[in-house]
């Protein structure tokens, strides 16, 4: 290839792209996380302490992020229509929730787990943006594992 060729061909590599401006407002209260979730070393990103989440983040902090409407209570077990799968029945009662126990289980798609994983779940993402996430919407700080 001639110089003056190259030169034609790659000059559009040394003008500079204007920054993509961000439309609207629906995504701010996200933007943070889409950065993080983004980010290339997104894989290296420190871990979540799991268990403190267990601990202190609740099943009904989750059902009502969830709009989890329970149909029947007896005592700490809930039951209602599947905020998973999804279903229009009113009085549907085929998701059972241990409240104390922070365990659910949805008997028409097998979904089962703990409340962390309820929102994972509902989510459809994994464990950890999920909790990222969670952490967001309740408007608490993540718990970062430090490994330094
Ligand atoms: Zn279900």
């Amino acid at each position: 290839m001639t110089p003056g060729e190259s030169w034609a061909s790659n000059i559009s590599w040394i003008v500079p792209v204007p920054p993509i401006e961000k439309t609207g407002t629906e995504r701010s209260g996200t933007s943070d996380l889409a950065i993080i979730l983004d980010h290339p070393k997104a894989q290296n990103m420190p871990g979540i302490d799991f268990d403190r989440l267990r601990r202190e983040i609740s099943m009904e902090q989750v059902l009502d992020l969830l709009g989890f409407e329970p149909t029947q209570r007896t005592g700490a077990q809930w039951y209602g229509a599947c905020p998973l799968h999804g279903t229009s029945s009113g009085r549907a009662r085929h998701f059972s929730v241990h409240i104390a126990k922070r365990r659910y289980c949805c008997h028409k798609c097998g979904s089962q787990g703990n409340q962390l994983e309820l929102w994972a779940a509902f989510t459809q993402t994994l464990m950890h943006p999920a909790m990222i996430e969670l952490c967001h919407a309740l408007g608490r700080e993540v718990p970062w594992i430090r490994r330094w």
